[in-house]
């Protein structure tokens, strides 16, 4: 069933407005009718099967039939602190977040990273990575659309994830997988979780030291080293199979 994400406003108890570059895309390319059914969600993430009643020039109107009760959401919401790869890889990297759940993503420029994102372009690179997580968002059936912020410095980083419930670090050098499934066993329901991987070149000593000095907790993700665009998505994967209903 096709998917829309709509403004808060425009869902009231048994209407829903949908408004913008959508109407097009129903009407003129998935060429929609009277009658097709649709699925709706709120930015609070609430879901509501619709069917569609008008479908005017500027705006689609639907019927909201049933709230969306299942849920797609993991209770957990999962912040990855993702080390700037190289080009194109971060496109890769917000797409599976998305898609294994993830609330949020925050590109870190840490100091081992190959590329420096220059502060002028940033903006229109985060624009494009908001863009993928907005597709995969839809693609897999979420209700709630993950923000890609702007790339941050290490110590920004570090200080966003302090305010977290629990905050792990995926560092190559952690021995242990069994010491992992302890850790994320033991984080307790609907946390907030923060997810550290490194870039290309690893985390830096100093980068290490910092997370150490700030509670937050070394990780294995197995021993293999991982790539940077795996490591996230591994984790993830582990925190789903763990805590996830
Ligand atoms: N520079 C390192 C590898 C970095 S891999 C080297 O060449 O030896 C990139 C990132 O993926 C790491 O910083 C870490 O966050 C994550 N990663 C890769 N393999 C991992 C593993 N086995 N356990 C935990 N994290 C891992």
């Amino acid at each position: 069933m096709r998917h829309f994400f709509v403004e808060d406003g425009q869902v009231t108890k048994d209407r829903v407005v949908i408004v913008g570059p959508d109407v097009n895309h129903i009407r003129n390319a998935l060429r929609m009718k009277p009658g097709e059914r649709i699925r709706v969600s709120d930015a609070s993430g609430h879901a509501w099967f619709c069917r569609i009643d008008a479908l005017l020039k500027d705006q689609v109107v639907a019927a909201v039939e049933e709230e969306d009760l299942c849920g797609t959401e993991f209770a957990h919401r999962v912040v990855l602190f993702q080390g700037l790869p190289k080009s194109g890889k971060m496109e890769w990297i917000v797409q599976k977040a998305v898609e294994l759940g993830a609330h949020s993503i925050v590109p870190v420029a840490m100091k081992n990273c190959v590329v420096k994102l220059e502060e002028k372009r940033a903006g229109s690179r985060r624009d494009r990575w908001q863009a993928i997580a907005g597709s995969a968002a839809k693609q897999s059936g979420r209700t709630v659309i993950p923000e890609v912020s702007l790339p941050v410095s290490f110590r920004e980083a570090v200080s966003f994830a302090s305010g977290l419930d629990a905050v792990l670090v995926a560092y190559e050098n952690e021995r242990g997988l069994s010491a992992t499934r302890e850790r994320i066993r033991s984080i307790p329901e609907k946390s907030s979780i923060g997810l550290f991987v490194g870039p290309e070149g690893g985390f830096s000593p100093e980068e290490i030291e910092e997370c150490d000095r700030s509670g937050f907790c070394r990780i294995s993700l197995g021993r293999r080293i991982l790539r940077t665009e795996t490591a996230g998505a591994a984790a993830l994967s582990m925190l789903i199979y763990e805590l996830d209903e």
